[in-house]
């Protein structure tokens, strides 16, 4: 069977990656290998996706695949941004990342914001292939639902009524900034 590293450490992450791949491969996690993190230390979703991607590949001799993500908020400068799971540590938690957030929007005229996804691929010969996916939405005024991870239930995507926490599981990931970026992955590679 094909082997794949899911290059993440984040296991909401990881499940929706696994989920997305073909059941033809062996879907591996960094921490089955006691695979330490790299710091990120890019300033774009796209530096960062391709710097865990490829700190990955460094231990394998098989594929990897790694995201780089996180919500961005137009009045708040589009923050989190690339800063979305520090923010979860620099307020203690995702959910008092939320709070804050929700009280930082008060009174705003906007709420629009946006989840956005950098999937980087590297083969074992270290060839490259990067792609990035977005989902518009905005932001709800109180936290909602329980399911997903991170800012799940602050997010409602357009077209919506309910956030990514409210819905349904598989609902959110065949829509979700990871399903867009790896629908463009797959016209650009066999995957
Ligand atoms: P990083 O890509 O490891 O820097 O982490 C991205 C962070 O963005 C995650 O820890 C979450 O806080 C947030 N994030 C990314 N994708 C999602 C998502 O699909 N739902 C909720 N939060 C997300």
């Amino acid at each position: 069977m094909k082997k794949i590293l899911i290059g993440t450490h984040n296991q909401g992450k990881f499940k929706e990656l696994a989920y997305l791949l073909s059941k033809g491969y062996r879907k591996i996690s960094p921490k089955a290998l006691k695979l330490p993190s790299p710091k990120e230390t890019g300033k774009t979703f796209s530096s960062n996706s391709k710097l865990k991607a490829k700190f990955f590949s460094k231990f394998i001799d098989f594929p990897v695949i790694s995201d780089d993500s996180g919500l961005c908020i137009k009045s708040l400068g589009n923050k989190p941004g690339i800063y979305s799971a520090r923010w979860a540590k620099k307020y203690g938690s995702f959910k008092k990342a939320m709070r804050f957030i929700l009280k930082k929007l008060r009174g705003k005229k906007s709420r629009s914001a946006y989840f956005i996804c950098s999937l980087t691929y590297v083969y074992s010969s270290g060839k490259i292939v990067t792609v990035e996916g977005k989902i518009p939405g905005r932001i709800s005024g109180k936290i909602l639902g329980n399911n997903g991870f991170g800012y799940d239930p602050i997010f409602i995507p357009s077209k919506m009524k309910i956030t990514f926490g409210q819905m349904k599981k598989l609902k959110k990931i065949n829509m979700d900034h990871r399903f867009i970026a790896f629908q463009k992955l797959k016209k650009k590679i066999k995957i």
